[in-house]
């Protein structure tokens, strides 16, 4: 008889919420992650009152009504609405593209005659887009794409717009509204004293080994468990033995500055090519300014963030799922569906851009299928 049912390998949203469903279910379950914190990308730690996200800004957001009342039952959440500025070159203008920006942007006043401005612009492009810069002429003309899209888009990816796919556009909302919420979502949110709060409370009364390094100890944690369950990257787990699977990567630098308000929002987005960072992020402003007890604070806490080619032994963020890449999924996938103990699972091991709803869906579905 082995010691758990589950061993867990990872304490991000995935490994977390399977490990809330099984223990729920009457399994014995092991959680371990070798980082030092629990968590995974969406750990935020308080400094000087404030909740920083330390792998990067974290925005709840779902069409999902039962991921949703999921997670409002471990933490309350509080009713942040993401609205960017962007930045180019100082004049500011809001995202998404909507009313507000085409007015900043032509000084038009009504949608007949923003659609107007778009329809004269984006005349240029006849036929299907077949890059990232037709797709965003045709979608909101030169200009906007010159201003918001051109800089900022090449910065983020490392390439040329006429190299990128036209599908990552298609991402950002147009509207001909007078509407700053950047996410078409019914529910949104940021769990109120953050994110580390959310997992601490799925994780309740379930043993966690932080520092566990499984692939460094796999024989000894495989004695362990019945069943693994796998969330880190699915090419480390086979050692590499087909390649390294790409990633682009993001570098913050984060600085506690001694003014109560740096930029007036919770994230600027600097839209030319010149700046080196794509965008900073003043934390404070997910919670409105406001410390655990209702207080105002002080300081505020900004994180610059440069997005950089991600190289062996970096962080990895944002899959590349371009087609080399996702044929080397592939091999590795069917290499993972032969592993009989182990499930794969998450952002790292089914190498998925999911936002963090996305995994949570796939974690309650996987769970709904083992239990
Ligand atoms: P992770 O959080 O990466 O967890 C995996 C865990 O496994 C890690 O803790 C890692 O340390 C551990 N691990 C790996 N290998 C091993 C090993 N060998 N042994 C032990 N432990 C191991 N989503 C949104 O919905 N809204 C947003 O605004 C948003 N913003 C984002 C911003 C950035 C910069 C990034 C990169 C992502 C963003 N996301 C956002 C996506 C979100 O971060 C993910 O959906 C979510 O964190 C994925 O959870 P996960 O459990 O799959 O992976
Ligand atoms: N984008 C842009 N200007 C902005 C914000 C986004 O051109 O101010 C583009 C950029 O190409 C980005 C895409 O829109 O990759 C999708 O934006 P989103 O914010 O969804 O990107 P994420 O960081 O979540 O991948």
């Amino acid at each position: 008889m082995k010691k758990y049912d589950f061993l867990v390998v990872g304490s991000g949203l995935f490994g977390a919420v399977c490990a809330q469903k099984l223990k729920q279910a009457g399994k014995q379950v092991l959680v371990i992650d070798k980082r030092s914190h629990i968590g995974g990308n969406v750990y935020t730690e308080k400094i000087e009152g404030i909740h920083v996200h330390q792998y990067g800004a974290h925005i709840f957001h779902t069409n999902n009504k039962e991921v949703w009342e999921y997670v409002n039952r471990f933490v309350e959440f509080n009713r942040f609405t993401n609205s960017p500025v962007a930045n180019y070159k100082g004049e500011l203008y809001s995202l998404p593209f909507n009313m507000y920006t085409f007015n900043q942007m032509w000084g038009v006043v009504t949608p007949e005659e923003a659609a107007q401005k778009i329809e004269e612009q984006r005349k240029e492009i006849t036929g299907e887009p077949s890059n990232l810069e037709e797709q965003a002429i045709s979608l909101v003309g030169r200009d906007i794409y010159e201003k918001l899209i051109k800089g900022y888009t090449e910065k983020q990816w490392g390439r040329d717009c006429k190299e990128l796919p036209a599908f990552i556009i298609k991402r950002l909302p147009v509207r001909l509204t007078f509407d700053n919420n950047y996410f078409n979502a019914l529910y949104q949110g940021i769990p109120v004293r953050g994110y580390t709060k959310l997992v601490a409370a799925m994780l309740n009364g379930i043993e966690v080994r932080l520092d566990t390094d499984y692939l460094e100890n796999k024989e000894e944690l495989d004695g362990l468990a019945e069943q693994v369950i796998y969330t880190g990257p699915i090419d480390a787990y086979f050692d590499y033995q087909l390649g390294y699977l790409e990633y682009r990567s993001v570098r913050f630098e984060t600085e506690l500055l001694e003014q109560a308000n740096f930029q007036g929002n919770a994230a600027v987005n600097y839209t030319d090519r010149e700046t080196p960072w794509t965008r900073i992020i003043e934390h404070k402003w997910f919670e409105f300014g406001k410390d655990d007890n209702g207080n105002e604070i002080p300081k505020t806490i900004i994180s610059k963030e440069y997005s950089s080619e991600w190289k062996f032994g970096d962080e990895p963020y944002y899959p590349v799922n371009d087609e080399k890449n996702t044929a080397l999924y592939q091999s590795y996938k069917e290499l993972a569906d032969k592993e009989g103990k182990v499930l794969f699972g998450g952002r790292l091991a089914e190498y998925k851009y999911y936002d963090m709803d996305k995994v949570i869906e796939s974690a309650l579905e996987l769970c709904s299928e083992i239990l």
